[in-house]
């Protein structure tokens, strides 16, 4: 915007106004009187206002916003011009239990719809996550956790029509995003919420719900995990791949975010639709159970899917995850105590624990940029192509974020990243939401 101001002052610069006093002069005797004046307050005038037009100028060989790289492409606007899809946000934690207003731009937390709206947000796959350790075996209570938070987001579309709407396919996301709303969609993180019952599939495919992990850091008894012992050896056992097959019947996308490698294995040999990741990055750069290895990364590929590049430091960044266990060691007393000290119900206290974490990493964590992102995404690239990589944040699911992409509005840094390191608008466009599109719309067909 300054910018462009600055742009009107240079062409509107005095040429124009010394023409319209030049044009008034007729030769006449009060106006030569004037001119005389003028003669000697217009050269005054024109050094301050050039002075000023300068100024102008030196605000244009900063670097705004809208800079262009040196082919002449704009971030931003190649940015806003891309349908940009976040496969995974943590957000109905909050909007159930500390009851934030997204309309608000809120002072802590990675997301609000006034930040998503800065950050070129076109939709939002939120994760319904049933925290096992509260939650877990299964149960009528899981089961209400996961349907409380679908009910959380369906009334921020009821509540805000005017931003939000809810979709359930690729169409919508497109439709939506053309009357430049945000798109809300719902995904389940590990399928503790289905009771261990084929039919709970479709009844939270009905519900709106288009992805589902089968294990989020905890084994489920039909899919081991990444982060548990006994999922090391877990795969998916016949009802877990009962469960896989009714998702390709309902076209509800497979996740294989959080589980096993052996779960892992059994998925893309199970499914008949492309099969995605929603939030992880490449174990060859971060050596962590939770990320793919490059031979996982092609499998996935195989089956027409997407791995979706989490932002989090400790899945992207190599030796953070050992540094991290380091400092959660050094202040697990200090975990305890906030613990303790919050009188609170279970889940008031996981919020205490985590608001400790989040001030202790910011500290004595080193800092990652966006730049560490992009070179998974580049691994993903070199490995399969452009067709496979799409992103997933983990916003308000995490204690520590990079540090020049650290909430939703800080969207347009990865852009601009990608820009800088050769890839076409076409490529980004496929990155931010096209590969998705390509996926929800073939999972879809039957
Ligand atoms: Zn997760």
């Amino acid at each position: 915007m300054l910018l462009q101001i600055g742009k009107t002052i240079n062409r509107s610069c005095f040429p124009v106004t010394i023409r319209s006093i030049q044009r008034r002069d007729s030769g006449q005797g009060p106006v030569r009187l004037l001119m005389r004046c003028l003669i000697l307050v217009v050269p005054i005038l024109l050094s301050i206002l050039c002075t000023n037009c300068r100024m102008t100028q030196k605000t244009e060989t900063l670097p705004p916003a809208t800079q262009q790289d040196s082919k002449g492409n704009d971030a931003l606007a190649i940015h806003r011009r891309a349908i940009a899809i976040d496969m995974h946000a943590d957000t109905p934690q909050r909007l159930l239990d500390e009851r934030v207003d997204l309309s608000q731009r809120l002072p802590d937390g990675h997301f609000d719809s006034p930040r998503a709206r800065e950050g070129g947000l076109d939709a939002q796959f939120f994760s319904i996550w049933v925290e096992p350790e509260l939650f877990g075996d299964g149960g009528p209570r899981a089961m209400k956790r996961a349907d409380d938070q679908i009910a959380a987001v369906k009334a921020l579309t009821e509540k805000h029509p005017e931003t939000w709407q809810l979709a359930t396919t690729a169409a919508d996301i497109r439709r939506i995003t053309a009357e430049e709303k945000l798109a809300a969609l719902t995904g389940l993180e590990g399928g503790y919420a289905i009771d261990e019952k084929l039919e709970n599939v479709e009844r939270y495919y009905r519900m709106g719900v288009r992805y589902m992990s089968p294990a989020w850091s905890v084994s489920t008894s039909w899919a081991g995990s990444s982060g548990d012992e006994v999922g090391s050896t877990r795969g998916l056992n016949d009802f877990g791949k009962q469960v896989i097959r009714e998702m390709n019947r309902l076209g509800m996308m497979v996740d294989v975010s959080h589980v096993s490698d052996p779960t892992f294995w059994d998925i893309v040999n199970t499914s008949t639709k492309p099969v995605i990741a929603t939030h992880s990055g490449c174990r060859a750069i971060a050596n962590v159970p939770r990320n793919l290895t490059d031979d996982m990364i092609r499998a996935l590929a195989k089956t027409g899917g997407v791995v979706n590049v989490i932002f989090y430091p400790e899945h992207l960044e190599p030796g953070w995850s050992e540094k991290k266990k380091q400092v959660d060691a050094e202040i697990a007393p200090m975990v305890q105590r906030a613990s303790e000290a919050e009188k609170g119900d279970v889940v008031h206290k996981r919020m205490a624990r985590d608001a400790v974490r989040r001030e202790e990493y910011a500290k004595r964590l080193p800092p990652v940029t966006v730049s560490r992102l992009v070179d998974h995404i580049d691994h993903v690239v070199k490995l399969v192509g452009i067709d496979h990589v799409g992103i997933g944040s983990d916003f308000d699911g995490v204690q520590s974020t990079l540090k020049d992409l650290s909430d939703v509005s800080q969207l347009p840094n990865l852009t601009r990243e990608l820009l800088r390191r050769g890839y076409s608008e076409s490529d980004i466009d496929k990155i931010l939401g096209g590969n998705m599109l390509r996926v929800m719309d073939q999972v879809q067909k039957h």
